[in-house]
């Protein structure tokens, strides 16, 4: 394998006449096609197609992100988002014909049924009628980021935005971190009645567009929208289930345990953040030391991943240093006509560029893996699966830790681990509340904060807001941006952690056994849904009764 230099990629930016002359053209060869193995063909340059334009896009928005300030990267940005519905309607077209042509069961055969089911997810959950609907929708989930976006929060002389306080929120000094919460929420409580008039007015044209496509609920439109094929509301039920008989019990103690640890009689939520009275360990060097260790790391794990992160670094496909002008957080995108996904990243010296960093490579490893596909659709997973890849890195490089921190690591596993259990209970909560919205749209605001005071009861125990009246009041939900932005997108958090964790119960029997069922797993990208792709690897779908039972036995036993 060999890469083009990132920096000699210079995709054509896409022309919509010329790429809709060149459907009209496809579709025109696939209606005259003769024979199975003309229409193979037809769709093999349909996706060296497909292949082409997301390179373009994806090419765009990353150079956009590598730098915001660029005006010419901005015009071409602007330019392709509107460029991007379009090209989709002609994808989707094409989809479409496959879908409800007469040679279906033939491509089927030579495809595998995924690609069909994705497909159905997409047409049954689009309708022209829903056009102004979706319009509304982003402009509502605009109006949210904007509003918390527009945080300025007076904070020991100084004026701060949500992210701003956070650092605050984790000080070591409990007096500050007590204080720093009340700032935030103080925030929250003034913007209480339009918080909960912009999440009514979702749920309302929500429930609304699911009856427009003749859907009971909104719940079921989520699912299709989601492409979620082989699982659906009662299974995510029984998982959380588990979640409540397995991990909430664990939870609680290792809650009780940090209370202690912190020189505490109990924990209030302002103590939360704090997992670790010594502070979180710190990577021990900068950008260049840190790409170094990252290399020794992949050569020590072996397979193909030392390869793949020596390309991927050599050709350019990584930035990870913080600059002006770059736009934040971290993320892996692909050039599917090029053969290579990119790691874009923000490092600032914690613990969470090591986290950040595996995460990404993780799904750029699948990503590269799967290239070979025969669908661009199957070059990713659903977002369920994809993130088995990355999380599940995150634990197989758990033995290489070393490498960054030092005498430190082992205090960075143990906060790795305790923080995936602790996040399990809250994931499902998140979940569970948006089905009960969607169960009743009718209710009140007053109503929905009821109904999360019982989730929290349920799910997090022991939870304590203390003199925090605004959260106490059932309003925490109103800060997780997906229950307003990406609804009923948190559970593939969960459940793909589930996986992960599974793969480091594995790798703490058996490090090779792990890899070994892990590198065989890339390569299979999205051919199969979900649950398929988990049996795949030996794991137990996290819909199984008992599949986090040894998960929960192994933590115990890891962390006491
Ligand atoms: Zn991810």
């Amino acid at each position: 394998m060999s890469l083009p230099a990132f920096a000699t990629l210079a995709p054509a930016e896409p022309v919509l006449d010329e790429v809709r002359a060149r459907f009209t053209e496809l579709e025109a060869r696939f209606d005259a096609a003769g024979s199975a193995a003309e229409r193979a063909q037809v769709i093999a340059d349909w996706d060296a197609l497909s292949r082409e334009t997301s390179t373009a896009i994806s090419w765009v928005q990353l150079r956009f992100r590598q730098d915001t300030r660029d005006a010419e990267v901005k015009a071409a940005r602007d330019r392709m988002d509107e460029l991007a519905p379009k090209l989709q309607e002609l994808e989707v077209g094409f989809k479409r014909k496959l879908l409800e042509g007469p040679h279906r069961a033939e491509l089927e055969g030579r495809f595998g049924p995924q690609a069909f089911a994705l497909w159905d997810c997409d047409r049954r959950s689009f309708d022209p009628a829903l056009k102004q609907d979706l319009t509304q929708e982003s402009k509502l989930t605009a109006a949210y980021t904007e509003l918390l976006a527009s945080a300025a929060i007076e904070f020991q002389g100084e004026t701060l935005n949500l992210s701003g306080i956070t650092p605050f929120c984790q000080d070591a000094d409990r007096d500050v971190r007590h204080a720093a919460e009340h700032a935030r929420w103080g925030f929250f409580a003034a913007h209480q009645s339009r918080l909960d008039a912009l999440y009514d007015e979702l749920v309302q044209l929500r429930q609304g567009m699911a009856r427009k496509l003749g859907l009971q609920s909104y719940t079921e439109l989520a699912y299709l929208r989601r492409q979620r094929i082989d699982y659906g509301p009662e299974d995510v039920a029984r998982f959380r289930e588990e979640v409540a008989a397995h991990v909430v019990p664990m939870a609680h103690e290792l809650r009780r345990q940090q209370a202690r640890r912190l020189g505490l009689e109990s924990l209030a939520y302002w103590d939360e953040a704090v997992l670790d009275p010594a502070g979180n360990p710190k990577p021990r060097g900068d950008h260049d030391w840190m790409l170094q260790r990252a290399q020794a790391m992949f050569d020590a794990v072996g397979g193909g991943l030392s390869p793949f992160f020596r390309e991927l670094a050599g050709g350019g496909y990584l930035d990870l240093e913080t600059r002006e002008g770059k736009a934040g957080g971290g993320f892996c995108t692909s050039f599917p006509s090029v053969g290579s996904p990119f790691v874009f990243a923000n490092f600032n010296g914690t613990e969470g560029d090591v986290k950040v960093f595996t995460h990404e490579i993780g799904h750029a490893y699948q990503n590269f893996r799967s290239m070979g596909q025969p669908l661009l659709d199957y070059t990713w997973p659903t977002i369920e699966g994809a993130e088995v890849f990355s999380m599940g890195l995150e634990f197989l490089s758990w033995p290489q830790m070393e490498q960054f921190f030092g005498d430190d690591a082992e205090r960075y596993r143990r906060g790795h681990l305790q923080e995936s259990l602790l996040f399990l209970p809250y994931g499902v909560a998140v979940d569970h509340f948006q089905h009960e919205v969607f169960e009743r749209p009718d209710a009140s605001p007053a109503e929905r904060h009821a109904m999360w005071q019982e989730l929290e009861r349920l799910y997090l125990p022991w939870r304590d807001y203390g003199d925090l009246a605004y959260p106490a009041s059932g309003a925490f939900w109103q800060r997780q941006r997906h229950i307003y932005c990406y609804p009923f997108y948190y559970i593939d958090y969960t459940l793909a952690l589930t996986c992960a964790l599974q793969f480091w119960v594995i790798a703490r029997k058996d490090p090779q056994d792990a890899l070994a069922r892990y590198e065989a797993l890339c390569p299979t990208g999205g051919q199969r849904p979900f649950q398929a792709m988990i049996r795949e690897a030996g794991l137990t779908s996290p819909f199984e009764p008992g599949c986090l039972r040894e998960v929960v036995e192994q933590a115990r036993a890891y962390l006491d």
